[in-house]
């Protein structure tokens, strides 16, 4: 038989956003569930160090951060659910959902927070040294190639930005890309090409990461000339792949306002969409800070919006209940 689960509030997405978004639901009363999708955890749980994450002086991981999230979550009264949506109705409250599995959730509000995935070239090499000296993130990473070589690949903002980011940390920043011209806004542009510190490479592109010997990590880059198709090696200490991101928002196409990209548009300075009752936060409406902390502070917004939401919804029902009683007592 198919289960259904009625629920004031219905989280998609378990990473920073979706938990935070279930600690404060939670500690509302809202009872919320947690649909924990295809990558239970979220992006966190593929990184390994954690050194931005307020409260904690050391080092600490991503996948045990998101333990300690989860647990909390659970703790204050966040039911978790080992499923995907695969269908979403939100044409009429409560939403329908169905997950994978089969299962219907009912949900009074809806909080979208499936994140979103860097893109990687799909070559076996990045693959393989991931995490060691190959990273999708320069804020996240660029403080353990201090005094080191880096490389950024891409030519969008991201690129020229996590670029910048990492001449703090670095003296000899290449930015690499496959064609002559970047894509990123000129004020970007302008700043990273006066930049001592940041050389480009032009019309590159990369055929490989180099590992060293036994685990010592990314040594090198072998780019070939997108025009020529001459090789070249560069020696590097640290990658970084800046060449876009994918939200998680194909299940939304048509019933949520998204913008070019594929991001949630949200109403400026809340995490309100364009459907009430639904909520975007974190990563799948976020393209500029991307940060579990950044994460986790949307999805604290989400959940106090939807609960303010609740509440007024909840008002205008009882006040109608109110009119129509009074108006069946006037005319008996
Ligand atoms: P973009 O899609 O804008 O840029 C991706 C870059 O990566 C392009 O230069 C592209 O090259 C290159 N690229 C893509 N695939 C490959 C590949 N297989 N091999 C080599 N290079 C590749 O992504 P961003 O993440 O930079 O930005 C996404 C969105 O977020 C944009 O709208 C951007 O404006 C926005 N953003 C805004 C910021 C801000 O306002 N501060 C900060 C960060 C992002 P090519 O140019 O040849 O296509």
């Amino acid at each position: 038989m198919t289960a259904t689960h009625s629920t004031r509030m219905l989280i998609l997405g378990s990473g920073p956003a979706g938990l935070s978004a279930a600690i404060y639901g939670a500690r509302a009363g809202l009872a919320p569930i947690v649909v924990q999708g295809i990558q239970p955890g979220g992006q966190l749980t593929t990184t390994t160090d954690v050194e931005n994450y307020p409260g904690f002086r050391d080092v600490i991981q991503g996948p045990w951060l998101m333990e300690e999230m989860q647990a909390q979550a659970e703790h204050v009264g966040t039911r978790m659910m080992y499923d995907m949506i695969v269908s979403v109705d939100l044409s009429q409250r409560p939403f329908r959902l169905v997950g994978d599995s089969g299962t219907i959730y009912s949900a009074d509000t809806l909080v979208v927070a499936t994140g979103a995935q860097a893109r990687w070239l799909g070559l076996e090499s990045e693959t393989r040294l991931r995490g060691q000296g190959v990273s999708a993130c320069a804020t996240c990473d660029g403080f353990f190639f201090r005094g080191k070589k880096v490389a950024v690949i891409g030519g969008g903002n991201t690129a020229v930005e996590e670029a910048l980011y990492l001449t703090n940390h670095s003296h000899d920043v290449t930015l690499i890309h496959r064609r002559d011209s970047l894509r990123a806004e000129k004020i970007l542009q302008e700043r990273l090409l006066a930049h001592p510190n940041i050389k480009i490479l032009w019309n590159k592109a990369v055929d490989s990461f180099v590992g060293g010997e036994g685990t010592q990590g990314l040594i090198a880059l072998d780019l070939r000339d997108t025009r020529t198709g001459e090789v070249s090696r560069i020696p590097v200490d640290g990658g970084f792949v800046a060449i876009g991101h994918e939200p998680a928002t194909e299940l939304f196409r048509g019933h949520l306002d998204l913008d070019a990209d594929g991001y949630i548009n949200v109403r400026p300075g809340t995490t309100y969409t364009n459907v009430a009752g639904v909520f975007a936060c974190g990563d799948v409406m976020d393209k500029h800070y991307r940060q579990a902390v950044t994460a986790a502070g949307t999805g604290c917004m989400a959940a106090l919006d939807a609960e303010r939401f609740l509440a007024e919804a909840d008002f205008e029902s009882t006040s109608e209940g109110h009119r129509t009683a009074a108006r069946a007592v006037a005319t008996v």
